[in-house]
């Protein structure tokens, strides 16, 4: 069994929409191709508007698809009600039904299906304690805090056993620290019950700390789906690498000139000049134009017998346990991270290196990756 199986799907909404919503004939997703393995745990990453809800309401029959087929554990359910998918629902809203106690909530699918009562019982103590609210069954929703209202969603969504698990940004309304806990214990939740998750979310740290694949998209389009280190280290085009990873990936335009044998990268109004890697020799020419990617954190403040070149650092930041440099490279703010304790100003002049063999490069026009020959 597959799990989740997404096959050439698009979806247009026929109806004009109102205020931010799309026109007719423009696709809110567009082709997209998506196959889980059974018990993984996918997260669909992406900017607003970019088709992560649309894409999850289809798959839970809320949503007509119109064209392509969604298949669960190898059925398929293009033309399946909602309850006949075994699926289970955990959205951003609670949704809670006020009158009825947590327990109630928690029960009142499994009522509905017409499950007995000690059945109902038995399961709804079962999944309580794994969400953590067996102290909470016998209270009602308004006293429950986010945190507490955003478990029991969550139990409710697994209190039927579901093949298919959905969640769309289940921590949205969550601040910073709930928001981490809750992180932790989906994930310690998702391992023990082992059920297939699509997992909506636009925060690229949610997703790359929870799920086992990220599938990346933008205007409906998938860019990339991978493990969260393959999105990371190798990303097929400009808006990955800029999406993944905080602070984003440094992007720059840069003209490459040849210089006694060797290649580097130069960069419009800056001095600064970094020796373009060997592997990319087969791609690159003198005056070839491309955009250079490279990451904070392999950027780095050469020691006092360091070759790299001197910068005015423009920016500085003291975040707790790491510092971060801006530099003014042209018109763009090349930021480095730094977990040397020396407290910088603007106008300190810092040698930069930077880690060339893990740059990237990406086409000017359409943004993908250029790779080595
Ligand atoms: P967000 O994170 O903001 O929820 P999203 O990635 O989940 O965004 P969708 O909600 O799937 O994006 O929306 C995709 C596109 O489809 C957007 O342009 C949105 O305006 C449009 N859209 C969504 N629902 C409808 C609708 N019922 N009618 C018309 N257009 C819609």
């Amino acid at each position: 069994m597959s799990g989740l199986k997404i096959e050439h799907v698009y979806k247009r909404y026929d109806n004009e929409g109102k205020g931010k919503k799309k026109k007719v004939n423009d696709y809110a997703v567009k082709d997209l191709n998506l196959e889980t393995n059974e018990g993984e745990f996918v997260a669909l990453l992406g900017p607003s508007g970019c088709g992560k809800t649309t894409t999850l309401r289809m798959t839970a029959g809320l949503e007509d698809i119109t064209e392509g087929n969604i298949y669960i554990n190898d059925v398929r359910v293009n033309d399946l009600h909602p309850k006949d998918r075994h699926i289970g629902l955990a959205f951003e809203d609670y949704a809670m039904y006020p009158p009825l106690t947590v327990y109630e909530n928690i029960a009142f699918n499994l009522r509905a299906k017409g499950v007995p009562n000690d059945e109902i019982d038995r399961r709804v103590r079962e999944i309580a304690p794994l969400m953590q609210c067996d102290d909470l069954l016998d209270m009602m929703p308004v006293k429950l805090s986010g945190g507490q209202k955003q478990r029991v969603n969550i139990a409710r969504a697994i209190v039927r056993r579901p093949e298919l698990l959905l969640m769309d940004e289940p921590l949205s309304h969550l601040d910073g620290k709930a928001r981490q806990a809750m992180r932790t214990e989906i994930k310690r939740l998702i391992n023990e019950i082992k059920c297939t998750t699509v997992y909506v979310t636009h925060d690229q740290l949610e997703a790359m700390s929870l799920a086992d694949r990220i599938a990346i998209i933008n205007f409906g389009v998938l860019q990339q789906y991978g493990t969260p280190a393959e999105v990371y280290d190798d990303p097929v085009n400009e808006f990955v690498a800029s999406f993944i990873g905080e602070p984003p990936m440094n992007i720059l335009v840069t003209t490459i000139i040849k210089d006694a044998g060797h290649f580097f990268f130069t960069f419009e109004g800056s001095d600064l000049r970094i020796q373009v890697p060997e592997r990319y020799y087969g791609v690159v020419s003198d005056g070839f134009r491309c955009k250079v990617g490279v990451r904070p954190m392999d950027v780095l403040i050469g020691g006092p017998d360091s070759k790299g070149t001197p910068e005015k650092v423009a920016t500085f930041e003291n975040l707790g346990d790491e510092r971060r440099i801006g530099i003014r490279v042209g018109e763009i703010l090349l930021m480095l991270i730094t977990e040397d304790d020396t407290r910088y100003k603007a106008g300190d002049i810092i040698r930069l290196e930077v880690r060339a063999e893990k740059t990237h490069l990406f086409d000017i026009e359409t943004g993908d990756r250029i790779r080595e020959a």
